[in-house]
């Protein structure tokens, strides 16, 4: 495993790094990998949309701030590198029969069509930024650097805002996965049971 690990860093540094050539040797790459630091891949994507080389550590670090659940960290560790799995990778793979958007069933589903462009999807968060405006007398524009990478600039709620808005993008992500319709009403009521039990969680670690 960790040979296979080796091997794919190797090959990604060959790619990657333009002083790497084929002569490289193991050893040579241990000690380069040692003293340089490799980009992530789609860091090139993430600055697309509007981040900077000084402000992209927000983007990576932001998961780990504002939840503890594992697998809402894996899950928007995915979106960062481009690499949860969409109608249109799963197509790409073999794994489906078209890449059809099991949403809105109209277009091709990347990432991001899932994620914000899907009608459907926008439907969601406009009924979000209501909820938000009438629950935290908050107003949010979402743009789509915000429901993919989260809410870097000031906010009262900026944490609380950040936590949920990674688990509407999990609700979204899974009613796509299971081919149901989305529903905020739905949505909210999953929230809810969510915040009951963490809240739960919270007084039982008081005592
Ligand atoms: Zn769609």
């Amino acid at each position: 495993m960790i040979l296979v690990r080796i091997s794919v860093e190797f090959f990604a540094a060959l790619v990657l790094q333009p002083q790497c050539n084929l002569s490289m040797t193991l050893l040579e790459f241990v000690y380069f990998k040692k003293h340089t630091f490799i980009p992530p891949t789609n860091e090139d994507k993430v600055l697309n949309y509007g981040f900077t080389k000084e402000n992209i550590h927000d983007v990576y670090l932001l998961p780990f701030l504002d939840t503890d659940e594992t697998k809402l960290i894996a899950f928007q560790y995915k979106i960062i590198h481009n690499i949860l799995p969409c109608r249109s990778s799963l197509f790409r793979a073999g794994l489906v029969d078209d890449d059809i958007c099991s949403l809105c069933r109209l277009e091709k589903q990347s990432l991001v069509h899932m994620l914000y462009n899907c009608s459907e999807s926008l439907l969601f968060w406009e009924k979000f930024t209501q909820w938000w405006q009438e629950k935290f007398s908050e107003t949010i524009v979402l743009s789509v650097n915000a429901i993919l990478f989260g809410w870097h600039q000031n906010a009262n709620n900026k944490r609380v805002l950040n936590y949920i808005l990674i688990t509407a993008k999990y609700y979204i992500f899974t009613t796509s996965v299971c081919d149901n319709k989305l529903s905020f009403d739905r949505f909210l009521l999953r929230l809810n049971s969510k915040l009951d039990v963490l809240r739960m969680i919270a007084i039982k670690n008081k005592h």
